[in-house]
């Protein structure tokens, strides 16, 4: 079975092309700045990478092209379309009507385009990938994985505001969490390593990309999120505040004379690593700076743990006297050694102890912490489209891939 999975951002779509029998991917690519005189397109096959530079002017011929690479006589990997057998779609908010992966219909289109007003950077480019999808490949089943979907397990007390109530019933005013198909992943495959059934698992994982989540999982479902009603809640991020006192913004309008749009033009795209730091959002060049002797990049790094492990130690308590292992994922996550280092000092209060060695040479998946550490430390890179095509098999799909750790 080959799966197509996409991303569809607001000027790119990320592809990926899976054979589900072997798990192997078969290609990827992205397509760029779409309705830019800049557009491009660059793939790799069989770690092979080519960028071609060609004028893309809509979603559509963006995802006529991606199907021209795949099928393409030199660069492809199937001989015709027709051996696309689903294609799987990241779509960023469900909303509280959807608590799984969803086989596409009228009815699922519409909930995506009614929470556009949750998500309007994500979900109408979402939408605009199926509908496109639709008319190039007819009768083709779609089927969308929401990143709100693996949170929809939280109890009330996780994700109701203090506000008054009606904001919750009349507006939908609530805590959603994302990244929920990353924080899915990485838990069952930690679970796999440490041979502990997945509805029997207790962790707490560290999403740390350009975005950061952490969510608390008890026996395999997500009981807590640090994001929140949007994406910019939690921790700071590379230009997101992450969580600040509500009263500042009121501040920034009714004292400062800031219109609401600067003010959401600060918290979104000015704040977090790029806003302290006045260097870039991206660690790398935090952590280049902060290795000089930069002060506000050492700062930022210091608030950035400081924030991460306030949030991990506030959520052990909901996993009932047991937390398997801490996980660590995403761009920063998985590449940024020191800033776990600087995350995980402190943790022995609650069982868990880095091994600074390890911490440092370990590539790919695995064990972080000392041998004797109660709680296991793990890094464990995302596959977030591996996840979507696994979530796509597994409602188009006759025969379905389990990870070692589910019973069911
Ligand atoms: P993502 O959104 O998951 O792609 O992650 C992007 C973030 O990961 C950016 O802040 C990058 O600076 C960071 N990142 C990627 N590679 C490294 C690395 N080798 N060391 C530190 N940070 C990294």
């Amino acid at each position: 079975m080959n799966i197509l999975v996409l991303n569809s951002g607001s000027s790119s779509i990320k592809y990926n092309l899976w054979e589900m029998n072997e798990k192997k991917l078969l290609c990827k690519g992205l397509v760029e700045k779409i309705g830019m005189d800049d557009s491009s397109v660059t793939f790799s096959v069989n770690d092979k990478k080519k960028t071609i530079q060609k004028v893309i002017t809509d979603y559509n011929e963006g995802i006529e092209l991606i199907l021209d690479i795949i099928t393409d006589k030199e660069d492809g990997v199937l001989k015709n379309i027709k051996e696309i057998d689903a294609v799987g779609h990241r779509i960023v908010h469900g909303g509280e009507k959807i608590i799984q992966s969803e086989l596409v219909t009228p009815e699922i289109k519409k909930i995506i385009d009614e929470c556009a007003l949750l998500a309007p950077l994500h979900n109408p480019h979402n939408l605009e990938g199926i509908v496109e999808i639709e008319k190039v490949l007819p009768g083709v089943p779609n089927v969308a994985v929401f990143d709100t979907a693996f949170h929809s397990t939280m109890p009330p007390e996780s994700f109701i505001y203090p506000l008054p109530y009606e904001f919750y019933e009349k507006h939908k005013i609530r805590r959603y969490g994302f990244h929920g198909t990353s924080h899915k992943y990485v838990s069952l495959r930690g679970a796999e390593l440490l041979k502990i059934w997945h509805n029997k698992f207790n962790c707490i994982t560290c999403h740390f990309g350009n975005g950061a989540s952490i969510a608390a999982i008890k026996n395999g479902i997500s009981v807590d999120t640090t994001m929140g009603f949007t994406p910019l809640a939690g921790l700071p991020m590379g230009t997101r505040t992450g969580n600040i006192d509500p009263s500042i913004i009121l501040y920034m309008i009714q004292e400062l004379g800031y219109t609401p749009e600067e003010v959401s033009d600060i918290i979104n795209k000015k704040s977090g690593f790029l806003g302290i730091s006045g260097i870039s959002s991206d660690m790398r060049e935090i952590r280049e700076a902060a290795t000089k002797g930069d002060e506000k990049a050492i700062l930022t790094l210091k608030i950035f743990s400081h924030s991460a492990k306030r949030s991990i130690t506030a959520m052990t308590p909901e996993l009932d006297g047991r937390l398997d292992a801490i996980i660590f994922t995403g761009g920063i996550g998985e590449n940024s050694p020191i800033t776990r280092e600087m995350i995980c000092q402190g943790l022995s209060i609650i069982g868990a102890y880095l091994d600074v060695d390890k911490n440092n040479s370990l590539r790919g998946e695995g064990i972080i912490s000392k041998d004797d550490s109660p709680v296991k430390i793990m890094l464990i890179p995302t596959n977030e489209e591996l996840m979507i095509a696994l979530e796509t098999q597994k409602l188009v799909g006759e025969s379905v891939y389990k990870f070692n750790c589910t019973d069911k």
